[in-house]
Order: C-alpha cells, then sequence, then structure tokens
C-alpha cells in the first residue's frame, strides 16, 4: 500500500511544560524509539512520500536524531515538528537533508510565548534563521485565548523569517485549563483571523488557518486512509490523537468527559508495517472513511442522489478533529 506520510514518533519525552500539552500530565510516560526498532521500521520507508519524525514529544531530543534523519532521507522526503530551541545540536547537512523543517511558536511577542511556553522566543527565532538558510521553514502556532491576539503578528514574523505560516486549533482538550485555552466555538475569535489574513495578504506569506466552528468532515485532516503514525513504543495508530502515552485517553469533548482505549493495529517490535496495515480491523477503518469520501463523489457524479454515509468510527466520534477544528 502506497502511504502518504509516515509519522515516527522518535521520542514522547519533552523538554518543556507548556499548558495545553498533554505532556505535562504526571501520568505520561515518555520514551526514546529504540534506534535498531527505527533502523527495522525504516525498511518500509520507501511506501510513502513523506517520513514526518514527530509526535508528542520533542524529536532533537532523541540521541540518535541526526542518525534518524539520514537513514530516512535515503528512502523519501523528510520533516520534522520542533519547538526550535534545540536546533543548535543539528548539523548542517542533517538539516539540508530535511524537505522542511516546522518550528511551533507560542505567541509572536516574548511576554506571550514566555507565558505559554516559559522559556524566551528570541533563540528560536535565531534557529528559525538558520534553518530557513539550510531548508524550508516553516512556522506553526497553536491558537489559544492566550495568544489569538497576536495571530496578525506572528504572519508578520513568518515574513520576515521568509516562511510558510500555519495555525492549528487546540484540538486535544483533555482538562479544565486545555477546554478555557481553546479559541475554536468560542465567540470574538474570527476577528483575529480576518486581520491575521489581511496581514498575510499584505506580506504575500502563504498560510494555512483551521475554521473556528464545528462541522463534521468525511474524513479528518489526519487522513488515516493514507497516513499512519508510529509511537515510540513502536505501535502503530491511524493518527496521533489514538497514539498518547496514556491508557485510558482522556478526552474532554463539548463538555464532557469520555475515556477512550489506547488501542493499536500492530506492534512494529514483533509485526510488519505492511501486515500491520493489511489487518482486517486497520482495512475496516479506511474503509469506512473511503466509503463516506465515495458518498461525496456520488453526489458529483449524480446530483440529487443521497448515498448512504457510514458514521464515523466509534473512536472518532469524540474527536474535534472529526469536526474541521
Ligand atoms: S477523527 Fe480523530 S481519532 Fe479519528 S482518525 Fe481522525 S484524528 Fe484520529
Amino acid at each position: 500500500m502506497k502511504l502518504g506520510y509516515i509519522q515516527v514518533e522518535v521520542t514522547s519525552r519533552c523538554g518543556m511544560n507548556c499548558l495545553m500539552c498533554p505532556t505535562r500530565l504526571e501520568e505520561w510516560e515518555g520514551s526514546d524509539m529504540d534506534f535498531n526498532l527505527f533502523k527495522r521500521v525504516s525498511e518500509s520507508f520507501s511506501n510513502a512520500k513523506l517520513i514526518h519524525l514527530q509526535g508528542w514529544g520533542e524529536p532533537i531530543l532523541h540521541p540518535d536524531f541526526e542518525k534518524m534523519v539520514r537513514i530516512a532521507a535515503k528512502h523519501a522526503a523528510v520533516s520534522f515538528t520542533t519547538n526550535g530551541y534545540l536546533i543548535d545540536r543539528l548539523s548542517d547537512e542533517t538539516l539540508e537533508l530535511c524537505d522542511f523543517v516546522v518550528i511551533s511558536i507560542a505567541g509572536a511577542s516574548e511576554e506571550t510565548h514566555r507565558k505559554i511556553r516559559k522559556c524566551s522566543l528570541k533563540p528560536l527565532i535565531e534557529n528559525a534563521k538558520r534553518v530557513n538558510r539550510l531548508t524550508n521553514l516553516k512556522l506553526s502556532y497553536m491558537l489559544t485565548k492566550t495568544n489569538i491576539h497576536e495571530l496578525a503578528n506572528a504572519v508578520e514574523l513568518a515574513a520576515n523569517l521568509n516562511a510558510d505560516f500555519f495555525a492549528t486549533n487546540l484540538d486535544y482538550v483533555f482538562d479544565k485549563m486545555s477546554d478555557e485555552l481553546r479559541v475554536f466555538s468560542t465567540p470574538g475569535m474570527e476577528k483575529f483571523v480576518e486581520k491575521a489574513r489581511e496581514r498575510a495578504k499584505e506580506f504575500g506569506v502563504k498560510t494555512n488557518f483551521p475554521p473556528l466552528e464545528p462541522g463534521e468532515v468525511l474524513v479528518c485532516a489526519e487522513n488515516p486512509v493514507e497516513n499512519v503514525v508510529i509511537s515510540s513504543d513502536g505501535l502503530v495508530f491511524p493518527c496521533v490523537y489514538l497514539a498518547l502515552h496514556l491508557n485510558p485517553i482522556p478526552r474532554l469533548f463539548n463538555g464532557k468527559m469520555y475515556y477512550i482505549e489506547r488501542r493499536s493495529f500492530g506492534d512494529l517490535n514483533t509485526e510488519r508495517l505492511d501486515d500491520v496495515l493489511d489487518k482486517e480491523s486497520y482495512r475496516t477503518l479506511r474503509e469506512t472513511f473511503r466509503k463516506r469520501l465515495w458518498g461525496l463523489e456520488q453526489i458529483a457524479i449524480w446530483p440529487g442522489t443521497q448515498p448512504r454515509i457510514p458514521q464515523l468510527p466509534e473512536t472518532c466520534r469524540t474527536c474535534y478533529k472529526a469536526y474541521d477544528l
């Protein structure tokens, strides 16, 4: 099966303690992927267009991260997302091997960024400049109530760094604090996105902003029909939202708490990725999304028909990604 991307969580450890991130939870079990396991898993990398080396942790913390980039680059395009602080550990050669690097910022001003990340924005900007000299840079910005007022300034920062820019919702909500921080379904937030769009137009920045109101989608942006996630413990999941290192996985959805079993489709410590993807349970999940998409195609071919669109898989019904957020 030809894949879009394989997302490999090389580590689930993170040195930061951001307010909106589940890695701050006491019960979070962070670990590095075994390097020999990574080497074995890399035998499947040629099946994908892109290998994205990141999950819930900070990938550069893995002691073999540079070797991993080199291995992955032999098979497919490579990218990773980072909080930007450890980039000086990486050689120019490693950065040049990457097709793009995403640096996530938590504010456009020192004060706002520091409030969320508890460290300075300045070194991160210097690191971003270096990345941009060596490969393509994207800035990502997770929208929270404490930083959305600086969204337009963050777009301007991307323009100054000659980077693409995309914002994401805080869409994994797991407790009262993360619920209070999210901006979607909150009145008065759209004006900040509008201002950021105007700034992007003015500066010619390539941007992407998420919707702030829910609407069920046929397949979520993670698109498990084409993509796959391998967690740091070698387990295979359709998306990072089911691969959290918590069991059960807590979800606060529309004000109600849900607990989802952390159930993988396979274990690459003992199985091959192709065999896992071929399991009936995994094929059924992908088929459900495929049939949902097929329903839309039927409407395009035969306008006026009312195709039967299967329900979302149960684990997805309480996930904000299924509602385009
Ligand atoms: S809807 Fe959520 S849980 Fe389901 S595949 Fe998408 S991201 Fe994962």
